[in-house]
């Protein structure tokens, strides 16, 4: 992918965890890399189809001075995610941001903090079998796409599915979404927890009738083995239900530990089942 860079920036504001530093302000310099797809703009020699570093430049000012933040982390992070927000182009950023005189009563150069965020790709399955099954589906799609850092790309159709797991209980409405995030899985996953627990999601029994389930599917490519998080789900590859759905929107998705695309996936589990 092509880079711009601009390198120190400076820009005079009022970060700090002292309230000195909050009333008089002070320099910062904002180094950043941005990384995006420059074809297209090359292709027709087009300011429009790539991104303004000049205007870049105004808007990096502009918030530094009207936000005001104790540490310069969370200015970073909030920063870099100010930045991919406000240019959709850029896929991803490197930030660097400089404090010259960071109040350390020694001799130094100046102390910084570096992050780098990203759009990432998610591919969520959704099921409800209790009540209006569409409407908590729609609901929870509804109250995704309000999250700032979240889009919501791509929807599949919703199928009727025979419950999974305890069979005693109303049939299943399924589908699975991609979704575009700035939030890491961890961050993610409790955006998914609070969505169930709006739309009233009740965990009395594993498996159980629920309003709505919200599962991660996929996160890019990453794999993950927490506590509370298993990414690739773990029993995805076994499920007809999240796999005919994702073949609709992902088919080309290559799983990252089976090495096979959802399609041929899918293709699997339908043969598995006749
Ligand atoms: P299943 O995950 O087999 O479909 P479920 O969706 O009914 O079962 P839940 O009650 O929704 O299970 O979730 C139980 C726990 O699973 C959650 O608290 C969550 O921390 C954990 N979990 C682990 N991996 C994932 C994942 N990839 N997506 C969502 N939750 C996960
Ligand atoms: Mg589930
Ligand atoms: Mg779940």
């Amino acid at each position: 992918m092509d880079k711009i860079s601009i390198e120190n920036l400076e820009v005079y504001a009022y970060h700090g965890v002292y309230p000195e530093e909050n009333k008089l302000g002070q320099k910062f310099f904002l180094s950043l890399q941005l990384f995006i797809d420059t074809n297209r703009a090359v292709g027709q020699d087009d300011l429009m189809q790539s991104v303004n570093y000049g205007e870049v430049c105004f808007f990096l000012k502009d918030w530094m001075e009207k936000n005001t933040f104790c540490l310069i982390e969370t200015v970073a992070d909030r920063l870099a995610q100010a930045v991919l927000l406000q240019y959709p182009l850029v896929q991803r950023i490197i930030l660097e941001v400089k404090k010259p005189n960071a109040p350390v009563s020694l001799p130094l150069e100046s102390i910084s903090v570096t992050v780098e965020r990203q759009w990432h790709r998610v591919y969520v399955g959704v099921g409800s079998n209790m009540g209006n099954r569409e409407g908590f589906i729609r609901s929870a799609l509804l109250l995704l796409e309000q999250q700032r850092n979240c889009k919501l790309v791509r929807v599949s159709n919703l199928f009727a599915t025979a419950p999974y797991g305890y069979t005693e209980q109303p049939e299943f409405l399924n589908g699975c979404i991609e979704v575009h995030t700035l939030q890491n899985p961890q961050q993610f996953l409790t955006t998914l927890h609070n969505i169930e627990q709006q739309l009233g999601r009740e965990r009395t029994m594993h498996w159980g009738p629920r309003t709505i389930d919200l599962d991660i599917l996929l996160y890019d490519d990453a794999v993950l083995d927490m506590e509370n998080l298993t990414v690739p789900h773990i029993d995805m590859q076994n499920r007809l239900f999240v796999l005919k759905p994702l073949a609709e929107i992902a088919g080309f998705v290559r799983h990252p530990l089976l090495g096979k695309t959802i399609a041929q996936l899918c293709e699997i589990a339908e043969k598995r089942q006749n």
